[in-house]
């Protein structure tokens, strides 16, 4: 599923990986590349540009997390703006407060209305409903025979127009199935409607005449998520007809590229409730724009990641850290002691590394000598007082004799340590300047 722009996606982060920093420069050829890459994959013009506008915005703007790295930043934000665009939070069905719930299924013909009405019954009764199937889509030769296929499968009645008794007249048929559905206690109808190759006002008018007969508590519109850019004018010819108050994507399994699934929340304004993966009644779920996103970006390993790290640089430290360097305060070995710890929280650096696409394969040689590295300053730095902590300046050489005896290394390394220190707490004080206080509220260091 959506192959071309996941790979495409990933080839992009990969180019921002070992960044130190992002310039503008970079987030600008990072958000055309993007561009391009949505565009590839048949996404709607302006949700492309609201989805490259945000991007920038939020990749230049202050939110940039300090526990992540430029490549990691950017792909959170790209996966939430993935979340936003596919509609944010799972939308759940509605219900009527008496019963019947009417749900009628409206989309082109072979989008997978019959299917979905199927699988929707199927899905409904194990939750406890009582379904009851509707077939109105007497346009198509043999839908009312696939409807009643599927009804037996899923058993589920199928109310169908008897022969001789209305028989080519959809709107009679629908208004009868809610007579029936209430004299036989079901408490959900799902009328298939019929559709068309291509728009055309007949279907609408039908479609809208439907509507008014039954009075839907949900009219879902089912596109087939290979469609790409037409989903668009399909999606907003049957908004402004028949208005929908859903969407469900059908054929996700297939070599869809993208652009229905990311275009139809935006054009419709509606949510996306279903996803429908395949030609049996199982292949259907409730459909979640985080995971979805997630999948389009290929890379749950390191969404997950993402997440580790901001959880153990925690908002605290943070704001804590913010203070210090606002208030023109130093950068001590004891706040370097505590970042280092909180870098360690987060697990292994050898199973962080192998979360890096592509690092997989050095994992082992990388991650022991990282670890190692990182209790090596630990100690270095526990060996210390808390004066020595506070005021790298007081550690002379017989006191890094001491410590060095004391975290069981060397002089060279303990004098290794602290010429790094000096270096990070110089660009810390930078930092803290750049922040932009007036000189006046500094404190003396
Ligand atoms: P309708 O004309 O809108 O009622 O469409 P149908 O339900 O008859 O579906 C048209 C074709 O698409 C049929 O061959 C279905 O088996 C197939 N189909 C429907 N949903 C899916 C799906 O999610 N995945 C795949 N691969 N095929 C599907």
């Amino acid at each position: 599923m959506f192959d071309t722009l996941s790979d495409r996606l990933s080839g992009i982060f990969t180019k921002l990986r070992g960044k130190g920093r992002l310039t503008d420069a970079d987030i600008d050829a990072t958000a055309r590349e993007i561009r391009m890459a949505l565009l590839e994959a048949d996404v709607a013009l302006p949700v492309v540009k609201s989805f490259v506008a945000a991007l920038k915005e939020r990749a230049r703007g202050a939110e940039v997390s300090q526990a992540l790295n430029p490549a990691q930043q950017i792909i959170k934000i790209v996966h939430e703006e993935l979340i936003g665009i596919l509609g944010g939070e799972s939308r759940r069905l509605q219900f009527a407060k008496q019963p019947p719930t009417v749900i009628m299924l409206a989309g082109l013909q072979g989008s997978g209305k019959t299917t979905l009405a199927g699988k929707l019954a199927r899905w409904l009764k194990a939750q406890g409903h009582q379904p009851l199937l509707v077939a109105c889509d007497l346009q198509r030769p043999n839908a009312v025979n696939q409807l009643q296929v599927l009804g037996k499968r899923v058993d589920v009645e199928v109310f169908a127009p008897q022969p001789g008794n209305g028989v080519g007249d959809p709107v009679s048929v629908a208004r009868e199935s809610i007579e029936h559905a209430k004299r036989t206690m079901r408490d959900i109808v799902i009328v298939d409607t019929a559709g068309r190759l291509g728009i055309d006002t007949e279907m609408m008018a039908q479609a809208a005449a439907i509507r008014d007969a039954v009075n839907p508590d949900e009219v879902i519109f089912v596109i087939d998520a290979m469609v790409g850019q037409d989903a668009v004018a399909t999606a907003e010819a049957f908004r402004d007809g028949v208005g929908i108050s859903g969407v469900v994507l059908s054929k996700l399994d297939g070599d869809a590229r993208g652009g229905a699934a990311l275009s139809v929340r935006h054009v419709t304004g509606q949510p996306i409730l279903f996803a429908s993966t395949g030609e049996k009644m199982e292949d259907f779920d409730v459909f979640h724009p985080d995971r979805m996103a997630s999948r389009i970006l290929g890379m749950g390993d390191v969404l997950t990641l993402i997440e580790q790290a901001e959880a153990a640089f925690d908002d605290q430290q943070k704001e804590k850290m913010t203070s210090k360097l606002l208030g023109g305060e130093q950068f001590t070995l004891e706040d370097f002691l505590e970042q280092l710890t909180a870098i360690r929280r987060m697990g292994p650096i050898a199973n962080m590394l192998s979360m890096m696409p592509g690092m997989g394969q050095m994992k082992d040689q990388l991650a022991e000598l990282d670890d190692k590295h990182f209790d090596r300053v630990a100690a270095i730095i526990r060996s210390m007082t808390p004066a020595e902590r506070a005021n790298s300046k007081l550690i002379n050489g017989s006191r890094r004799l001491r410590i060095a005896n004391g975290a069981g290394v060397t002089v060279m390394d303990v004098n290794q340590l602290l010429n790094r220190f000096v270096d990070a707490q110089k660009m810390m004080k930078q930092m803290g300047g750049a922040m932009g206080l007036p000189g006046g509220r500094r404190k003396a260091t």
